[in-house]
């Protein structure tokens, strides 16, 4: 019987483990780590946001989408699997949370049918070296050595290192000639570097933000705005992240912010609102509106005194203030790094892989989960792949 080793037991290797060792091979699952799992427990704030209502491309970034269509056809395929696992949904505005809202059951169901398999676990493993000699993988950690037919490579990508993922695989991987593209905090804030940061700590407010790179306009994402004294944060600001990190060290990433997507004629409304409220001042006609330290902030960065009317202020002064108000610019300084990021972006391109995610290069090689160039926008999506992966190369093995 052929001998497969996976590599990593998070949810991409957990299920491509299971998947397989209901066929005629040999399962060893091996991972850094005591248990199986550990990343699971912190996604979605504990609650493990796995799935979405609505899974294809457009929610991914990566360098193939060809190849990630093609894997993403196994969507249903995947998701039935997890159902027959046991795990029971709650949907919310399209996500799919365990509907006890505890990531942990979502880890001990999978650990328990990993325990309940014939999958042999192997934990407190570190992989340090991968030789592959006489058609067989060797995976060594210190002098130890667990070897194999047939190696499926789950070992995720970088971000949250503390969980086990720390990116060692992946360059072990660079010295089979394999390419990897550069790894880069994804699902993280973004910040800058303004005077005001101080003062708007703690605001949280509905905007849409507009990602410019080099000036270009890239992608906008709109939704709750979280302002920090770094900078930016909040799942707008965590989908946008993914792109920006890849262009921060190298380009002018900056950004625009709409405080108030709702209203489209921002200098006709003021006027009406200027009319319906008699002898209020302009810091007085944002009442409600914003929160009052963003209004301070508006107001100061248009040059205005909060005590002026707005029938006093010039026709630039107004402009301006409209400017700050859908057109807020800033510019990004930096983004957080992988310690606080939720995924890496980058990863073993999808052009190395064939549809069966096997390395062309390699023979009997595999790769799944976010080890791969594959990463998508908050909403379940990375945990999705993980499993749908995971699920394409137990299905095709
Ligand atoms: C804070 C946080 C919140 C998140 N929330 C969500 C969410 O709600 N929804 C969502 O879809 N996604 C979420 N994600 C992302 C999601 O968790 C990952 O994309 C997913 O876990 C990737 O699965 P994976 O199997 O590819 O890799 P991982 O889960 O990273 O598992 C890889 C495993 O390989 C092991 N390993 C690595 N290197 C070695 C080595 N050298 N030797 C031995 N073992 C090794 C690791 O110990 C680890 O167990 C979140 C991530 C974080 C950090």
């Amino acid at each position: 019987m052929k001998k497969v080793l996976v590599l990593g037991a998070g949810p991409s290797g957990l299920i491509a483990a299971l998947k397989i060792s209901t066929k005629n091979y040999e399962v060893t699952l091996i991972d850094s780590n005591s248990y199986v799992g550990k990343k699971i427990l912190v996604t979605g704030n504990g609650r493990c946001n796995y799935w979405n209502e609505v899974i294809n491309i457009d929610y991914y970034n990566t360098d193939n989408k060809e190849l990630l269509s093609n894997i993403l056809n196994y969507k249903d395929d995947a998701f039935n699997y997890l159902i027959k696992l046991g795990i029971y949904p709650k949907i919310k505005n399209g996500l799919y949370y365990p509907n006890c809202n505890q990531a942990s059951s979502i880890k001990n169901i999978l650990e328990n049918a990993i325990l309940n398999s014939n999958v042999n676990l192997i934990a407190d493993f570190k992989v340090d070296k991968i030789l592959y000699k006489d058609n067989k993988y060797k995976c060594f950690s210190n002098n130890d050595v667990v070897e194999g037919d047939i190696l499926v490579i789950a070992s995720g990508g970088c971000a949250y290192p503390k969980t086990g993922s720390d990116g060692s695989i992946i360059n072990i991987l660079k010295s089979f000639n394999i390419k990897v593209n550069d790894l880069n905090p994804g699902l993280t804030p973004i910040y800058l570097n303004e005077s005001y940061l101080s003062k708007w700590d703690g605001v949280r407010c509905d905007a849409k933000i507009k990602l410019f790179i080099d000036n270009k306009f890239i992608k906008e994402e709109a939704g709750e705005l979280q302002l920090t004294k770094k900078g930016i944060s909040g799942i707008c600001t965590f989908n946008l992240s993914s792109i920006a990190s890849k262009y921060i060290k190298s380009n002018k990433v900056s950004l625009s912010i709409d405080f108030l997507p709702n209203i489209i004629d921002i200098k006709n409304w003021l006027y009406e609102r200027n009319n319906l409220l008699e002898n209020k001042n302009v810091y007085e006609l944002f009442i409600s509106v914003l929160n009052n330290k963003l209004i301070d902030i508006i107001l100061e960065e248009s040059n205005i005194n909060k005590t002026s009317y707005l029938n006093n202020l010039t026709n630039q002064e107004i402009n301006k203030l409209c400017n700050n108000i859908k057109d807020f610019n800033v510019i990004a300084s930096g983004v957080g790094d992988f310690n606080i990021s939720q995924v890496s972006t980058g990863g073993v391109s999808l052009y190395e892989v064939n549809n069966n995610l096997e390395v062309k290069k390699m023979p009997n090689m595999y790769l799944v989960g976010e080890a791969l160039d594959v990463d998508g926008i908050c909403g379940g999506y990375n945990l999705s792949f993980a499993f749908i992966s995971g699920y394409v190369v137990g299905d095709k093995l």
